[in-house]
């Protein structure tokens, strides 16, 4: 994570020269512990460190993000108590603050003086935590900043103004510190009850849009700490779960729900696409996951079916979504985010006039509009993605709750997970030996020949035999529904000649071979922009008709003809993709003595042949060997 490291660190180095600012960051989500609706559920509080490395900080095996408290889900008994929902309201955030500043407040003390801890290196340093950023859902949000629901956790824009296509003045915690505090002056100078008075303070607070409900948050005096600059954008609940629920809620309205589970259902099994076979409008509940599966799918399924206005803001905040979680942003990218952002609003007035939607005041729409300045604050988005301590649940709430007896089950799980915490303590204790003791080993060996398994697998892997060998040519045109292959294979083949003939003249030519060895499938293996990001190949499978495929199968792929598709994801026209209406066909060689590997090395394994057509664009494979 980058934060707002600079900044802090001159504060720093004002308290303590070369000090080393630990940027904590805070994630609290509800979890359900049980399936059934009602049943328990837990408030865990989770921390990690911005100077632990992304690629760590997301795996749950490596301990970088722990829990550090169960904030209570005891539920108040309203009815015995005679209170309103609004009164409700109130006590329950304050407890969330009251019980919040009871776990961080050690951090105000380290922050301020900083501590001493030692680093990976065995040396002492001056650290000072300071609370920097607080991921969480849209209500809690609102919950932790204090603010008003409905309107902006970052600025003070109005409810009714959120649609604009700028942000209002930034929200500061000393400007809502400052409300809250004149507000409570004047609750306790009126004359009534302490009901009365704390609805006086809550009327007064909501009047410039803070939640009037506690009198101390508990990030008040917390070093260095903004809490509205240190709530980040959050990927799950806000883009998925919010902006693109709307999309797809409006394109139903636009084009008829039918219509489209319609066109989903009659999508073929592609790779890494999941096939709605049901359609989408019967799913009920539908996960972050599911969400991210139909965003695959969505604008594919639209065209031809919305007018070009819709097509265009439909792109452009799919653009947005999938340009928000890159893994790494410089200014030209973060431009192509401010694009992206800017064409939907060129565009969004369509849902409007179409009558699917009535405004855009929708506070998770307008969050977009500090996505930039969040990513440049705190790096990419990738760093405090809800959907980390989503998966953390399953370790620190769920298993805990499994290995209870289900009564009184917060101290046992607190038992349970502390005594897990200890053992992974000791195994890495344990680990830590390892390198010394491979150092000590391989200082007599020779050094490896190889040194990342990167360098030696191949962009493209294929089976050593093929699925169905010497086939004949026409049996590969009628069986893989391929009916220009042999037309095709022509034209590659002349290209590759020293001379070779006018197109034209190709049909009066035969092809000097009639059978081919076909594949089902390879594996394109990626280029890795990060050293820690997995090997994990895309699998592209061109399967014939069979009983399990009655259609055959043949993967959407999209394919970038040239570098200067490389940076700009789907909007870039130089990319070949199945909603543009184009054919890409891919045809591999495997070529035994004709013509020579020397003749064209550059095209040995792809060649891609493009033409305009109005059929949905497949990729369709094979590999020959003159037999
Ligand atoms: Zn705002």
């Amino acid at each position: 994570m980058s934060t707002n490291k600079p900044c802090l660190q001159s504060h720093v180095n004002e308290v303590k020269p070369g000090g080393t600012v630990a940027p904590i960051l805070i994630s609290t989500d509800k979890t359900r512990l049980t399936e059934f609706v009602g049943g328990k559920t837990a408030y865990p509080v989770y921390m990690t460190v911005g100077n632990i490395p992304k690629r760590l900080q997301r795996k749950p095996s490596q301990h970088a993000c722990v829990l550090i408290a169960y904030l209570s889900v005891d539920k108040i008994d309203r009815s015995a108590m005679g209170m309103s929902d609004q009164d409700h309201r109130i006590r329950v955030q304050r407890v969330f603050h009251e019980a919040m500043r009871v776990v961080l407040e050690p951090l105000i003390e380290a922050g301020k003086k900083g501590m001493e801890m030692a680093s990976s290196d065995g040396s002492i340093r001056d650290v000072f935590p300071l609370l920097s950023c607080y991921a969480a859902d849209y209500p809690e949000q609102c919950l932790v900043a204090c603010t008003k629901y409905g309107t902006c956790v970052k600025c003070r824009v109005k409810a009714a103004e959120l649609g604009d296509h700028q942000p209002g003045e930034p929200r500061t915690a000393s400007w809502t510190t400052s409300i809250i505090h004149e507000a409570r002056q004047h609750s306790e100078a009126y004359q009534g009850t302490p009901i009365m008075k704390s609805r006086q303070f809550h009327t007064q607070c909501m009047s410039y849009d803070v939640a009037g409900t506690v009198y101390r948050p508990f990030w008040n005096g917390f070093p260095l700490c903004d809490i509205h600059q240190a709530i980040v954008p959050d990927i799950l609940h806000q883009l998925y779960q919010g902006v693109f629920k709307h999309l797809v809620g409006w394109c139903q309205k636009a084009v008829g729900a039918g219509h489209l589970d319609a066109r989903i259902r009659a999508l073929p099994p592609s790779y890494g696409v999941r096939h709605f076979k049901n359609g989408i409008s019967v799913l009920s509940q539908i996960s972050g996951g599911e969400r991210k599966n139909m965003a695959k799918i969505l604008l594919g399924c639209l065209v031809g079916m919305m007018p070009k206005d819709g097509i265009l803001a439909v792109t452009a905040l799919l653009d947005f979504i999938y340009i928000a979680q890159y893994s790494a942003h410089n200014s030209t990218t973060l431009g192509y985010l401010d694009d992206a952002l800017k064409r939907f609003h060129q565009h969004q007035d369509y849902f409007i006039k179409l009558g699917v939607w009535e405004d855009f005041n929708i506070p998770k729409f307008h969050s977009l509009l500090h996505y930039i300045s969040s990513i440049k604050l705190f790096g990419t988005t990738d760093n405090y993605n809800t959907e980390l301590f989503e998966q953390l649940h399953i370790d620190f709430a769920k298993e805990g709750w499994r290995a209870s007896n289900q009564k009184d089950e917060f101290p046992q799980m607190i038992n349970w997970l502390s005594r897990h915490e200890k053992i992974a303590a000791f195994a890495a204790y344990l680990k830590s030996f390892q390198p010394i003791a491979q150092a000590n080993i391989s200082a007599d060996m020779p050094m490896p020949l190889s040194t990342t398994p990167n360098q030696s697998t191949p962009p493209i892997s294929i089976a050593k035999h093929p699925a169905f060998p010497k086939s004949p040519i026409t049996v590969a045109q009628e069986k893989h529904n391929a009916p220009d292959f042999d037309h095709y294979l022509k034209v590659y083949i002349n290209s590759l000649l020293p001379a070779p003939l006018p197109l034209r003249q190709l049909d009066n030519h035969t092809l000097p071979f009639k059978r081919v060895h076909i594949f089902n499938q390879f594996s394109l293996h990626h280029t890795a922009i990060h050293d820690d990001e997995p090997d994990s190949p895309d699998v592209v499978r061109a399967l014939r008709k069979s009983a399990a495929h009655p259609y055959g199968r043949f993967d959407t792929v999209v394919v970038l003809v040239n570098d200067s598709a490389e940076s700009t994801g789907l909007a870039g026209k130089s990319i070949i993709c199945f909603f543009i209406n184009q054919c890409v066909i891919c045809i591999l060689f495997r070529y035994k003595d004709w013509p020579s590997a020397s003749d064209f090395h550059h095209t040995r394994y792809a060649r891609y042949i493009t033409r305009p057509t109005r059929a949905p664009c497949y990729m369709a494979w094979w590999s020959t060997g003159i037999c």
